[in-house]
């Protein structure tokens, strides 16, 4: 594998990209977009970084512009999450597409090299004989089996190694989804993001969903002639797809179409997808494997939301960096009020799926940066990054997820026998105005919840 290069467009952050050189690779800077094009046309980089300013004065033209250039390889934005709330609903970047400031060299470095392409993979047609195909497929495996705890990334790989090995338009990859009989699609290179969007494939529905029940591969030469026509519109009428099969088991599908080349994809094309789909099979079940152990280890049954184990993980991270980058962080801790009378007069079982309701309301009430965690218990603590106290802001956020639980209207028999609905309190306190370390931070928080509870509950306190 070559050395990893990059191109940056901007000019801020630049030695967070440097550290790139540091560890062997190589940065190629451009000052705007324009001359970004260029480079990206001229030079073998494997995946481009742009500052979020450098694409004013019309960020979606400039986005579709590099992506057009850059082909296969991945195009980065870097931006403040103030930035990407904003730009978020304009729909013209996806997430995956966004750095989010400030990022450590070790995040960039992560993101670029699971996903850049090394270097431009040999198309097919290029292979002088069976020892070149089975070094391709190999390298290929290699760069698959790279991601095993990173399903996206690896969907990238995937699509973006085929795209290039079978000069291809349109490749795209649906993984087994958590409902029965379900693949949603994860990677895909060509798509447009709409179709992307809405993407979800039904064994036994549909050519591929056919296909990928009956565990077949296909070539279709001229759709409608030699093979069912597809609904939508592609350029070439040519396409082939692959199930991914483990155990007897389809994990995933992937469907090839576009080819750039006059002409249907031939037997050799099918040959190669074959032979990658068999080994993108045990790649993609590993990743499933990993990523359901990962998620029973992090996240809480009830609640779905995350659990302690994750939040001792994160909260050291989220403090570091926000105060090597001088950033602040707000944390908040919540109690559900009189929850052990909730129990007592409606029920355990009820009790659980009050915590359920409050914990999807919690879960909706912050933003998407803001990670939500059950603490243990009715207990919860909300990490809000990038968030200060001075403009009330913290505070403000958890008063409204307060009012969204009351409005819940979850009644039950109170203290005294008065009848009540279900409330939360929470005390919220900021870093670095109050505390210096998360040991504190968790203290400050748990402090403030105290005066909540004492001030007679169903309040926020700031500490
Ligand atoms: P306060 O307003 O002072 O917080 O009163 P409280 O009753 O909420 O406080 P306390 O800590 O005494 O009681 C918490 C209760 O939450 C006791 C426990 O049985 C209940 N609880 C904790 N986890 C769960 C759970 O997973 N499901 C159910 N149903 N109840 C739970
Ligand atoms: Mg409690
Ligand atoms: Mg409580």
């Amino acid at each position: 594998m070559g050395a990893l290069e990059i191109l940056y467009v901007g000019s801020e952050g630049r030695e967070t990209v440097h550290e790139i050189v540091s560890r062997g690779g190589v940065v190629h800077d451009a000052s705007n977009v324009y001359d970004g094009i260029a480079q990206l046309k001229r030079t073998g980089v494997g995946a481009a970084v742009i500052d979020f300013d450098r694409l004013q004065p019309d960020p979606g033209r400039a986005v579709t512009a590099l992506r057009a250039a850059a082909g296969a390889r991945p195009v980065l934005v870097a931006m403040t999450s103030d930035e990407w709330e904003e730009v978020r609903p304009h729909g013209f970047l996806d997430q995956d597409e966004v750095l989010v400031r400030p990022f450590y060299p070790d995040e960039l470095w992560r993101r670029v090299e699971r996903t850049a392409m090394p270097a431009p993979a040999k198309a097919v047609v290029n292979f002088r004989n069976d020892a070149d195909r089975l070094g391709a497929l190999m390298e290929d495996s290699r760069r698959l089996n790279r991601c095993t705890n990173d399903l996206s990334a690896m969907a990238h790989q995937c699509v973006a190694v085929l795209k290039a090995r079978l000069r291809a338009g349109r490749v795209s990859l649906f993984l087994k989804s958590k409902d029965p009989g379900q693949l949603t699609i994860v990677g895909t290179a060509g798509l447009d993001k709409q179709v992307r969007d809405e993407a979800i494939l039904t064994l036994g529905e549909g050519i591929a969903g056919e296909l990928a029940q009956r565990q077949r591969v296909a070539l279709v030469r001229e759709a409608g002639r030699d093979g069912p026509a597809t609904n939508r519109s592609y350029k070439r009428s040519s396409y082939m797809i692959a199930p991914l099969v483990q155990d007897h088991d389809v994990v995933g599908v992937i469907c090839v179409t576009d080819r750039f080349e006059h002409g249907p994809f031939r037997d050799e094309d099918l040959a190669y997808l074959q032979a990658f789909a068999e080994t993108a099979a045990q790649a993609v079940f590993n990743g499933l494997q990993y990523r359901a152990a990962d998620e029973l280890a992090t996240i809480d049954e009830l609640t779905q939301l995350f659990n302690r184990r994750y939040f001792n993980r994160v909260l050291p991270q989220e403090v570091v960096r926000s105060l090597r980058y001088k950033h602040d962080l707000t944390l908040a801790m919540i109690d559900v009020d009189h929850f052990k009378q909730y129990n007592d007069s409606m029920g355990h079982q009820a009790g659980d799926r009050a915590l359920a309701a409050v914990s999807r309301v919690l879960s909706e009430s912050f933003r998407e940066a803001d990670i939500v965690v059950r603490y243990g218990g009715e207990e919860f603590v909300v990490i809000m990054p990038e968030t200060s106290r001075k403009e009330g802001n913290g505070v403000g956020f958890v008063h409204r997820a307060r009012e969204s639980v009351q409005d819940l209207g979850l009644e039950f028999e109170g203290p005294q026998g008065r009848k009540r609905v279900l409330t939360i309190s929470g005390g919220v306190a900021t870093l670095p105005a109050q505390a210096k370390s998360w040991e504190e931070l968790v203290e400050l928080a748990d402090r403030a919840l105290f005066r909540a509870k004492e001030a007679g509950r169903n309040t926020i306190v700031g500490y």
